[in-house]
């Protein structure tokens, strides 16, 4: 099983096991006893594993009555290094800590359930105000594959991209299963291109609000990325998304699915370190899980647009 969220200590490979780590510490305050879930890419998983039982073995020994315990917590940790677990447990250790494995988890074709949603969804819409005028502009083409650039990444080739754009859509497509950031994002992408030339025609005004309640959302939404959209707004709009992008940790140019992956593994990071937090760092992990909520919703509301773009 590998996730479409990378490894909260390498941050390099994707997260591919969850294991549970037993651990004794002494001379510290609150329970001596700790039992976690760590989550990565495996390499770090075993490693973090070693880790946390050479401590054990260190320190545990001084502890009473938990020297008692020692031996048992070593061997515990010794069968979880040698024993590969079946991929249910993993899957429900990974469930424990949060992350919603259906959705993350990567198929054969190298992308997750959400990142398929998204990429089919992407198309979908992009071809869709391509075609809505019956001809297939180059200039407009050539937007919607880098905003698709942009919201899938190299999820799928540039050549697959460039010959499903260059057809009509595909009527089927189901954007409700979208997720909601990801149908946002969407209906941004549609106003970007509509504003492509600079104005809004009266047609594409029409064309959009159809779109926003396809998606899910009021017409009125539409008009107000519009507003957002429009070059005199940039400015701000630039600053805002690079500050969010600084908080999520990615580059302010990062897409959408960089942009998540980011994402999960910072709520991760912070869902992982308040276990072992004192009172002090639990408050400052709040603040962070805030700052880092906000920043997420930013990211969204303050859509990339380059006004020069061709
Ligand atoms: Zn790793």
């Amino acid at each position: 099983m590998q996730l479409a969220v990378s490894c909260p200590y390498c941050e390099a490979q994707p997260i591919s096991e969850a294991r549970e780590v037993w651990a004794l510490r002494s001379g510290r305050g609150g329970s001596p006893f700790g039992a976690r879930i760590l989550v990565g890419c495996r390499p770090c998983v075993l490693a973090q594993v070693r880790a946390s039982t050479a401590c054990t073995a260190r320190s545990g020994w001084w502890t009473v009555p938990w020297g008692l315990l020692t031996p048992i917590v070593i061997a515990h940790n010794l069968v979880t290094l040698a024993v590969k677990d079946p991929p249910a447990k993993v899957r429900e250790r990974l469930l424990q800590v949060g992350l919603a494995v259906d959705d993350l988890e990567v198929g054969d074709d190298g992308l997750s359930r959400a990142q398929r949603r998204l990429a089919d969804g992407a198309v979908f819409v992009l071809a869709s105000s391509v075609h809505a005028d019956g001809v297939v502009d180059p200039r407009e083409l050539a937007y919607a594959i880098r905003i698709a650039r942009e919201v899938v990444g190299d999820a799928i080739s540039l050549a697959d991209l460039e010959a499903r754009l260059a057809e009509p859509p595909d009527t089927t497509n189901d954007l409700q299963a979208v997720d909601p950031e990801g149908r946002y994002v969407l209906l941004r992408a549609a106003c970007e291109i509509a504003m492509i030339d600079g104005e809004v025609s009266d047609d594409e005004r029409v064309a959009l609000h159809v779109l926003a309640r396809h998606l899910g959302s009021a017409p009125m939404v539409a008009d107000l990325l519009l507003e957002q959209l429009a070059p005199s707004q940039a400015v701000t709009r630039e600053k805002r998304r690079a500050e969010a992008a600084a908080v999520i940790g990615v580059a302010p140019h990062a897409s959408e699915a960089q942009a998540r992956s980011a994402y999960e593994r910072a709520l991760l990071r912070i869902h992982g370190a308040v276990e072992t937090a004192d009172d002090a760092t639990q408050e400052t992990l709040a603040t962070e899980l805030t700052a880092l909520q906000q920043a997420w919703k930013v990211w969204h509301d303050a859509p990339a647009f380059d006004a020069d773009a061709t």
